[in-house]
């Protein structure tokens, strides 16, 4: 199974803000739209940073319930890792292990075509378990 596919299921829906954009409204969206992170884009629509849950909980540790003021600009990751519409599901969980992240863009030739989290790929890798063990079920049947 593929990212494609997994974007095949879901649709390519990105939820998206501007840099500008205050931690307090960051945490409106992704509480009202029930999401773990959003993408910061450019006024070009190119992705500059990625900003989770995480990043909130970071900034309101450090530097306490003012941090709702602050540009968004100011929490985010700016490298952000993005995989293939064509990487493997088992790519992809290797890729969020080693950079103990939930969330990749999918990009391909610089378009954001979607964004997989690690309840996506869990789903998918279940699925992908259940119809190799009917397969397997199947063919001990069969023989
Ligand atoms: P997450 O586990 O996705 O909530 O994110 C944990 C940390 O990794 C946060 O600091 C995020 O900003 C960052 N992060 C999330 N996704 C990515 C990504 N695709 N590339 C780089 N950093 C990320």
């Amino acid at each position: 199974m593929f990212v494609s596919d997994i974007l095949l299921q879901k649709g390519g829906l990105v939820f998206a803000v501007t840099p500008g954009t205050s931690v307090a409204q960051v945490a409106q969206q992704l509480s009202t739209r029930r999401i773990g992170s959003v993408l910061v884009v450019d006024k070009f629509d190119a992705v500059i940073g990625i900003v989770s849950e995480r990043d909130l909980v970071r900034a309101l540790a450090l530097h306490g319930p003012s941090c709702l003021d602050h540009e968004v600009v100011k929490v985010m990751t700016r490298d952000v890792v993005s995989c293939d519409p064509d990487d493997s599901i088992d790519r992809v969980m290797g890729l969020m292990t080693r950079g103990r992240f939930r969330h990749l863009p999918v990009v391909r030739h610089g378009e954001l075509l979607g964004l997989v989290s690690i309840g996506d790929v869990v789903k998918a890798r279940l699925e992908e378990t259940r119809h190799e063990t009917e397969a397997l079920k199947a063919y001990i049947v069969a023989g």
